[in-house]
């Protein structure tokens, strides 16, 4: 913000799990930015930076097309995206396991016990992979959300969903029996950026690292 110079445009999510600890970054790296219920962006009043507000699963594609500069998403969504972006920093937050979970008392051995079954999740491009390296052949059954009831009601056998405490899966009386991916929060750019962007991104990283070494 400020000036007419160049700005490095960063994508966060809107709200959600990711969202506090994404302003708390900017924050503790020193750029403030005026957040408000449904602003889309924000300029930084002490930094070349604008700030997207979007979905998470946007975020990826956002940057790939350079609407965006860098993102911060979850490692989770950045690789069922499955798209041509490097991450640049783990950040450390939002940590989780995408994970194969297995009604209670269901017998789990690793991936062929999912042979013939029928798998419910919100990452079908990151469960096909996992049957795939494992010579499974199962059904996946794309849901967007709740994903944890799909047994409960004869969706599913198994379902491969994001879990970090695993109180969501005890509640529906299911087990978690093997992690795909771990995951957490991550800076990823877009390859081609400006001289003048990267040297934006070299300063912001180095507040990053800053902050980071500070906190261990
Ligand atoms: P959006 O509205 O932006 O699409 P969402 O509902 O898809 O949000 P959130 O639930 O806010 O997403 O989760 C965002 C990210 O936080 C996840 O993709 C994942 O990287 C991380 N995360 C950490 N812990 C968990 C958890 N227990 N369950 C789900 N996501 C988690
Ligand atoms: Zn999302």
């Amino acid at each position: 913000g400020g000036g007419n110079g160049p700005v490095l445009k960063i994508a966060i999510q809107k709200s959600g799990r990711l969202f506090d600890d994404s302003i708390k970054l900017l924050k503790d790296c020193g750029i403030d930015i005026k957040t408000g219920v449904n602003k889309l962006k924000a300029d930084a009043d002490n930094f070349p930076m604008e700030v997207f507000f979007l979905r998470d699963d946007d975020i990826p594609q956002y940057v790939q097309d350079k609407v965006a500069d860098i993102g911060i998403v979850g490692e989770n969504v950045l690789y069922e995206k499955d798209l041509p972006l490097t991450i640049v920093q783990k950040l450390g937050f939002s940590k989780c396991r995408l994970s194969v979970a297995v009604p209670k008392g269901e017998q789990y051995t690793g991936a062929p016990s999912l042979e013939g079954k029928v798998i419910a999740t919100s990452y079908p491009v990151l469960v096909k992979k996992f049957l795939d390296k494992n010579n499974v052949d199962a059904q996946i059954h794309e849901i967007s959300g709740s994903v944890e009831i799909a047994p409960g009601i004869g969706l599913s056998h198994a379902i491969v969903d994001l879990v970090s405490s695993g109180s969501t899966l005890f509640m529906n009386g299911l087990v978690e029996t093997e992690v795909i991916l771990k995951s957490e929060a991550a800076l990823v750019r877009n390859e081609e950026l400006s001289p003048e962007k990267l040297e934006i991104l070299e300063k912001f990283l180095f507040r990053i690292n800053a902050v980071r070494k500070a906190k261990n």
